[in-house]
């Protein structure tokens, strides 16, 4: 995947540069050549929806990307959560006894199946993880890792489908899934939101939260860094944060999942603020 593939030459030039990068980029890193490995053996998937269809659907507020649509090579992606369950455990010591009950977890492929379907739903997985004694969120992380080059496979032969002008909502017109970053493009600042678990890009509007619809102009509000780079947009309403950059603002070519795991800085001062990140959890336990 070419994003992912720049992103890995970056992070190359960073080190070699003796550039100080937060601790966890070197999973960060790990993962992802787990992940372009992975995704250099998946076939290109057959879109398998005419413009007409895809259309319907996005009218009806239906992502294109249905869970029997998806149908995973199940023996890969085992072999994927297994990969990625061992990358977090060498990075992280204290995980041993959660690393053993995900191994647990991935031993036969039909509740691998039924767990990974509920994560892609945004069903709650306190049902799969307790009874292995496992955090939902490290269970989560796990299966979004082993799901993500699929994902993006996906997304790529999809995303031609979407009339931009048409969907401008606030959750992911591929998976469903929330946006966890957001930027202004070059052309005419129009601002474009992120999928955090395909990568697609979707158009939205400036001034609506995406997390609880509100347009209302007395709760949304933005920060902006000392150069206008990076704006941290925040809506009173449902207490949520979303990161965003600014592309009329920058010179070199920005890799906008590189951006967006690194500026912890903006997930800093919205925590400080009292906002959560948009993209977790749900609006009403905000
Ligand atoms: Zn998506
Ligand atoms: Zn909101």
């Amino acid at each position: 995947m070419e994003v992912d593939g720049k992103i890995l030459k970056r992070l190359e030039e960073w080190q070699q540069g003796g550039e100080a990068l937060p601790e966890f980029v070197g999973l960060y890193e790990q993962l992802l050549r787990i992940q372009v490995e992975a995704r250099a053996r998946i076939p290109a998937p057959e879109p398998g929806l005419s413009r007409d269809k895809a259309s319907d659907r996005l009218r009806q507020g239906m992502p294109l990307l249905q869970w029997r649509a998806l149908s995973l090579d199940w023996s890969a992606f085992q072999d994927l959560f297994r990969a990625v369950v061992s990358a977090t455990g060498e990075y992280y010591k204290a995980t041993a006894e959660a690393v053993h009950s995900l191994r647990d977890i991935a031993r036969d492929i039909p509740p691998l199946q039924e767990v990974t379907k509920a994560w892609y739903e945004g069903s709650p997985l306190s049902a799969f993880s307790q009874p292995h004694g496992v955090d939902p969120e490290l269970l989560a992380a796990v299966i979004h890792s082993a799901v993500r080059p699929f994902l993006t496979c996906w997304s790529e032969a999809l995303i031609g489908l979407v009339d931009q002008e048409q969907w401008r909502r606030g959750y992911c017109p591929i998976c469903g899934g929330k946006p966890h970053f957001a930027f202004l493009d070059k052309e005419r600042g129009a601002r474009w939101l992120l999928c955090s678990r395909c990568e697609a890009q979707w158009l939205f509007q400036r001034l609506e939260c995406p997390y609880c619809g509100t347009q209302d102009q007395d709760a949304l509000a933005y920060f902006t860094d000392d150069d206008g780079v990076y704006r941290l947009y925040v809506c009173e309403r449902c207490r949520t944060y979303l990161k965003a950059i600014d592309l009329r603002r920058t010179q070199s070519e920005t890799l906008l999942p590189l951006e967006c795991i690194l500026k912890l800085d903006m997930d800093g001062q919205g925590r400080d603020n009292g906002y959560r990140a948009g993209w977790t959890g749900t609006v009403s336990d905000g």
